[in-house]
């Protein structure tokens, strides 16, 4: 039987970028390069348009039986002021949960054609390769209680719950050392240790697994002091490790590194090897259907999906290397846009990595 790639487009630009994506597959579908079908989804907003909720039965239906997920994005003002329960973005959170997707891997690699793009100097930057490896279903954005209530003195008080355990915290730790065991073996787990006690947790239990790995060499980092050092010397990481929230933070940093937003891929992966992969940016709506949203994040997290869901290594390194071509013969779009190159819109960049992969792909 085939294997099934569920496609949730969602919200803003999430529909243009993933259709670029969905050129690349269609392109490997009709070559013979991959025998897989396609399957599309309701997700976020437009979800809660159709169907009242933002992640509806279908979907999560139809991601359990596929063994790859590729999302847009979601989320958008139209939808900012409806029930907390029914925004976009819970859909999103619902689906991680759903999935069992607890990592989630975000790399921060800056192509050398856009080394002008990036706000640091040139030699902060040029040839960085980081990975994020953040933990993506615990911690503060699932603990409970949670909410916002009235107090006595009729003030109202809002409230949330940062909670790791062991086995929480060993899964993620597991996942970040056998990834800096397959690049150059530098780990550094950044936490809040001399604050938070669910991340004091967080450091002895991460500490104590590093006799596994005695290739590994592992560096423990209080978080503000690695958003310094991010900017500072961001090539002194190899692999990081961090909460949810943490995450979430340091991974949009650390994409300002390479220039764009619109260039960064991700990949959250589950125990059963069932991945989603989606771009790190969100659903841009201040530029949603004018075509000039950058797709290479969405490309470069098929790539991802190719490489640790369908373990086809050469077709991912060949799409990246068609997106490292394209820039280099100049053309760009408009985020990432500079003198003397040549600015082009979405559909016309998605047809771009399409037409050199097919001289790669034979
Ligand atoms: P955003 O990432 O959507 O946009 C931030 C800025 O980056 C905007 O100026 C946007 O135009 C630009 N940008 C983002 N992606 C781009 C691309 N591919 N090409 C060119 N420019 C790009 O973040 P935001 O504005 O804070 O959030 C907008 C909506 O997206 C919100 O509703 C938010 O909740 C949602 N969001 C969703 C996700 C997700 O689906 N995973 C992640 C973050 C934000």
């Amino acid at each position: 039987m085939a294997k099934k790639i569920l496609l949730l487009p969602g919200d803003g630009i999430g529909p243009e970028i993933v259709a670029q994506a969905e050129k690349v597959l269609l392109f490997l579908i009709r070559k013979g390069k991959l025998h897989v079908e396609l399957e599309h989804g309701l997700i976020g907003g437009s979800a809660v348009d159709e169907t009242g909720f933002p992640l509806p039965s279908e979907t999560v239906k139809k991601a359990k039986q596929s063994t790859a997920i590729l999302m847009g994005s979601v989320g958008g003002p139209k939808w900012d002021s409806i029930d907390r329960p029914l925004r976009p973005e819970r859909g999103l959170l619902a689906i991680r949960a759903e999935l069992g997707l607890f990592a989630n891997l975000r790399p921060a690699f800056l192509f050398s054609e856009l080394a002008k793009a990036s706000t640091l100097n040139r030699e902060v930057v040029a040839g960085l390769d980081l990975m994020i490896v953040r933990e993506l279903t615990g911690g503060i954005y699932f603990g409970n209680p949670r909410g916002i209530r009235e107090l006595d003195d009729g003030q109202r008080e809002g409230f949330n719950t940062l909670v790791y355990n062991e086995k929480e915290i060993k899964r993620i730790a597991k996942v970040a050392f056998e990834t800096a065991s397959k690049r150059n073996g530098r780990l550094c787990s950044v936490d809040k240790a001399n604050v938070l006690e669910a991340t004091e947790l967080w450091r002895e239990v991460i500490e104590k697994m590093k006799k596994d790995y005695p290739a590994v060499e592992l560096q423990h980092m209080y978080v503000d002091n690695a958003a310094m050092q991010l900017v500072r010397k961001p090539k002194q990481f190899d692999v990081i490790v961090t909460t949810n929230m943490f995450g979430d933070i340091l991974s949009d940093l650390a994409s300002m590194l390479t220039g764009s937003i619109g260039m960064l891929p991700s990949a959250s992966l589950a125990h059963d090897g069932k991945g989603m992969y989606e771009p790190a940016h969100g659903s841009a709506p201040d530029i949603a259907g004018k075509d000039i949203a950058n797709p290479l994040a969405t490309i470069l997290s098929l790539s991802m999906l190719l490489r640790y869901s369908l373990f086809e290594e050469e077709l991912a390194d060949k799409l990246e290397k068609s997106v490292a071509n394209v820039l280099e013969s100049g053309l760009r779009t408009q985020d990432i846009n500079s003198d003397g190159m040549k600015c082009i819109g979405t559909n016309e960049m998605g047809d771009a990595v399409v037409n050199n992969y097919s001289t790669l792909v034979s």
